[in-house]
């Protein structure tokens, strides 16, 4: 019978988060990189250069993959045997204990993203708890984790839907992922729940997120059930549609799809779909009485050695002396370098301008003829002038565009994913440009931050308007002054392109 410490535990989840803010799992890094080879667009390829590059950086760094560290979910096998040696603690407390330790640990600090009253006050919670945990009672005398840290312009895409037992399962998933935008940040993978209920299909989802890519396995076998089928004709449809890393329009859209499954209602065909992103994280450690789990760090071999080379065509900008007329000539799809100042603002920090401009007051900063970049940044260690920095899903703030860009001048948005018809269409008529950079790649694109310190509201933390002084940022032109956005033309094109060789291969 194993004794279970409670701090052992603790210790055990804290180290877990630690190890997967910074290492991509070793199947993970081989996936982007055999898909970084064999694509054949030149945006997607170079998109998933920076993630491979960032990955490195991050494990040598130990600093984390993605700005978003992350919501912790954890997927817990107690064991019917164990005894808890000592606990003063009930299993929930210990877990969130860990994700306390391991989101405040001075030298690699994680970014809190958790807020508390969510319909309400949406206060943070400052130390990322609590955790979302599943327990299952099984025998034996161990307890096992699946920890994950799951970010959340890829859950923000998850889709639920109840069909008809007769309906088609690949037919819904084929339509539905284009809806999804690139606010996911693909490359990654898709989890599938299929069966139970509601509820089951979505826990069953998220669980298949906790395997490891072997559909290259499968493909090589030969599928055995209908299970395996699915994965592989959802893979093949999904990857045809030519959405591909970052939305750029590419090859290579998911690397695995999972699929698990549970007996379901004669009535009833639950499916629940959830993306996991180019920042997957998930550790897995089992506890035996022993004392804390230790987890291994991937070889430095596991990372490609790759460079990102800069093209001969990119766009080197001044952001403190551009023009709203040098603009106007700014294409889709185009490599700029961006230095100078820019700054940053997200949500909560958009919410708070607008009510302002309503109520007729200042802002505490002038807009007029700059740049902001849809940012929530990890807090600074060491010697650090900014934590890992990179870009959020810039749809969330499309609703405000129209009236920033009206009534403050406003010259230009970085953030990552689409931007919708109502952004497009502002953005084409006050002749402003929206630029995205990689989204998980943040401690690359950290790098490239020289300066930064917060204007305004202080009080929201990593939502904060900071002023950034950057220097040499890569970005792509994603929508220009003319409202064509790299996210219709470029998956289009891609599409077009797989289904012409497909038909040849026939
Ligand atoms: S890679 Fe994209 S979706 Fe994933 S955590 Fe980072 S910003 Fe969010």
């Amino acid at each position: 019978m194993a004794l279970i410490k409670q701090d052992d535990l603790i210790q055990s989840v804290a180290d877990a988060l630690q190890y997967i803010s910074y290492y991509h799992p070793v199947d993970f890094i081989q996936a982007v990189h055999e898909a970084y080879l064999r694509e054949e667009s030149p945006a997607a390829r170079d998109a998933m250069a920076q993630i491979l590059i960032n990955s490195r950086m991050c494990a040598t760094g130990h600093r984390p993959i993605c700005q978003d560290t992350g919501i912790v979910t954890v997927f817990v096998k107690v064991g019917m045997n164990v005894r808890w040696d000592g606990a003063t603690m009930g299993l929930d407390d210990m877990i969130n204990e860990g994700v306390r330790r391991a989101y405040n640990l001075p030298e690699n600090v994680l970014r809190a993203s958790i807020l508390a009253d969510p319909a309400g006050k949406r206060t943070n919670t400052r130390d990322n708890t609590p955790a979302v945990i599943h327990y299952q009672m099984v025998p034996g005398d161990t307890v096992e984790f699946d920890v994950a840290a799951k970010g959340g312009g890829s859950e923000n895409k998850s889709k639920m839907v109840m069909l008809n037992p007769s309906d088609s399962i690949v037919d819904w998933v084929i339509k539905t992922v284009p809806t999804m935008g690139a606010g996911w940040c693909p490359p990654g993978m898709l989890g599938i729940g299929i069966g139970g209920t509601a509820e089951k299909a979505a826990v069953l989802a998220k669980q298949s997120l906790m395997d490891s890519i072997d559909i290259h396995e499968l493909r090589a076998r030969g599928p055995q059930n209908r299970v395996e089928e699915l994965r592989l004709e959802i893979m093949d449809k999904v990857n045809a549609l030519g959405i591909g890393a970052q939305g750029l329009g590419g090859l290579t859209t998911v690397l695995d799809v999972k699929i698990m499954d549970y007996p379901t209602h004669a009535a009833s065909l639950p499916v629940c779909m959830i993306p996991n992103c180019a920042a997957t994280r998930h550790a897995h450690f089992v506890l035996d009485g022993s004392g804390p789990a230790v987890l291994a760090p991937p070889p430095l071999d596991a990372y490609p050695d790759i460079t990102w080379e800069v093209g001969t065509g990119v766009r080197r900008v001044n952001l403190d002396t551009l023009k709203p007329e040098d603009v106007l000539e700014w294409k889709t799809g185009e490599t700029v370098l961006l230095s100078g100042k820019m700054l940053t603002g997200r949500d909560a920090a958009h919410k708070r301008m607008v009510e302002m401009l309503n109520n007729g007051e200042q802002l505490p900063v002038d807009l007029k003829g700059r740049f902001i970049y849809y940012v929530g940044p990890v807090d600074p260690v060491r010697d650090e002038v900014v934590g890992p920095a990179g870009p959020t899903t810039a749809t969330r703030m499309d609703k405000f565009t129209r009236q920033i860009l009206d009534q403050t001048g406003l010259l230009g948005m970085i953030g990552k994913s689409e931007r919708g018809p109502i952004a497009i269409e502002a953005i084409k008529d006050y002749k402003a440009v929206y630029l995205m950079a990689v989204g998980g790649a943040a401690y690359l694109v950290a790098q490239a931050i020289k300066k930064a310190e917060v204007l305004a509201f202080p009080e929201m933390g990593m939502e904060a308007i900071y002023e950034f002084e950057v220097k040499d940022m890569p970005v792509t032109v994603a929508v220009d002054t003319k409202g064509e956005s790299v996210h219709i033309t470029g998956p289009a094109i891609w599409q077009k392109k797989i289904a012409d060789s497909l038909a040849v291969e026939i």
